[in-house]
């Protein structure tokens, strides 16, 4: 008999994508120029190398998962890959390690808040949508809290852009740890199934299970 699936995924650059939000709005504050490429990664890097540049890169943090998360996109076959879960009677939960507000945002707009509506307007909660309950959905307010979650659930996978979680103490043994990395890490931590779209994640879950 097939062990009941219990997924557990990350919010932030896991299912939505910041890359050219964060691309225009660094533009629009004349932090990086025009011809850089629309990459969160490559576009940190530059603005940390200006003077100020740690604050300004938080303050523009701030602002993209604040007031302009409205302008934030679903990553490419995220979708897909919730509507496979439903299908095969998986469950899903999403974890996201989030704060109540940003450290430098003027507007001081709730995160979470907008995290959900965000979600909401992209249909995760109608039942001809995504189809997920808003109870499924947690933000934890350190990355401790969120490894608890992950355990307290019971995920037998979870997926994360970000290499830090599955390092951290604590992080449930029997979960499968699933990176999520579009561009993959030249040697990523042993344990780790790495994949870099949510096709690979769906063959990681779906289809090489023994
Ligand atoms: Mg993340």
């Amino acid at each position: 008999m097939k062990p009941n699936l219990r997924i557990g995924i990350d919010f932030d650059n896991t299912i939505a994508s910041y890359d050219e939000l964060i691309h225009r709005v660094a533009l629009e504050r004349n932090l990086i120029d025009a011809g850089e490429a629309p990459n969160k990664r490559t576009v940190r890097d530059r603005i940390r190398q200006r003077e100020n540049g740690e604050v300004e890169w938080q303050m523009l943090q701030g602002i993209v998962y604040g007031p302009r998360m409205g302008e934030a996109l679903p990553i490419h076959g995220v979708r897909e890959f919730f509507n496979r879960c439903r299908k095969s009677g998986a469950q899903t939960f999403i974890v996201s390690h989030k704060t109540e507000y940003a450290n430098f945002d003027p507007t001081q707009t709730p995160l979470r808040k907008a995290a959900l509506a965000w979600m909401e307007t992209k249909g995760f909660f109608l039942a001809d949508g995504l189809d997920l309950s808003r109870a499924d959905v947690y933000f934890e307010a350190t990355r401790q809290e969120k490894i608890g979650r992950i355990q307290q659930l019971g995920c037998t996978h979870f997926v994360d852009d970000l290499e830090e979680v599955f390092r951290e103490d604590g992080f449930p043994e029997p979960t499968m740890k699933v990176l999520f990395a579009p561009q993959p890490p030249p040697s990523p931590l042993a344990g780790l199934a790495v994949a870099s779209t949510w096709d690979e994640v769906a063959r990681l879950v779906f289809d090489a299970r023994t």
